[in-house]
């Protein structure tokens, strides 16, 4: 599977569910990381760094609508979108109020169609180069389902990794990204990579990007990493 696909948390502590969840968010193309409670769920969060959590409220311990509340009120949590599963009647009242910060909720017993098309809605808004839009950034444009990239008019010739990179960077212009990070989500962490490739691949990126002409859009932070624009 291609590492820029988007991670979802899963945070269900009923096993039968969590496979089903599982299964089809596979199914789907997702990357997929469970946590049985809340705290194991807060642990996954700064691990893996998931687009998107998928958060029951019934659950042992710290209750899924704390887990929200406290991503929620972490900036660098803040921004992921939290799906929460709830079965009871009257807390979908609380839900739907947005007391809670989710981002969506769908009530218990639910339908798996219905929960996918939820999580494809919310994963368009946070990872829309990994669920086959286009993006565009100033006059580049990457067409994530038919991998074309074009400059004005000039089509631009990337490499797999390249377009990796771009696709990231697009999604999230201005933002900086360690190459830790550029790592993590360009060649995935469980393969070892040095960060020197990534400084090869960002040169490479460069060339590209730049070669019929146009400014490098590209921006070396020093002693923090890469941001476009
Ligand atoms: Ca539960």
């Amino acid at each position: 599977m291609a590492q820029d696909h988007p991670t979802v948390l899963v945070v269900e502590d009923e096993p039968a569910q969590r496979e089903v969840l599982s299964y089809n968010l596979e199914a789907e193309g997702f990357k997929v990381v469970t946590a049985f409670d809340g705290d194991e769920a807060l642990l996954m969060v700064d691990e893996t760094h998931p687009d998107l959590i998928v958060l029951d409220w019934m659950l042992p311990g710290t209750s899924g609508i704390e887990i929200c509340r406290r991503l929620k009120t972490r900036t660098e949590t803040k921004s992921i979108p939290i799906l929460m599963l709830s079965a009871r009647g009257e807390d979908v009242d609380r839900v739907r109020g947005l007391e809670t910060g989710a981002d969506d909720y769908v009530v218990k017993p639910y339908s798996v169609i219905e929960l996918m098309a939820r999580v494809r809605n919310q994963l368009r808004r946070v990872r829309p180069g990994a669920t086959g839009q286009s993006l565009t950034y100033l006059d580049i444009n990457l067409d994530s389902e038919t991998h074309r990239v074009t400059r004005g008019t000039d089509a631009l010739k990337l490499g797999p990794t390249e377009f990796r990179l771009l696709t990231t960077f697009m999604e999230k212009p201005g933002r900086v990204w360690s190459r830790e990070q550029l790592l993590d989500r360009v060649w995935g962490r469980d393969i070892y990579v040095d960060s020197r490739t990534v400084d090869v691949h960002i040169g490479r990126l460069r060339k590209a990007l730049c070669a019929h002409g146009g400014d490098d859009p590209l921006r070396t932070v020093r002693g923090a990493g890469y941001a476009l624009g």
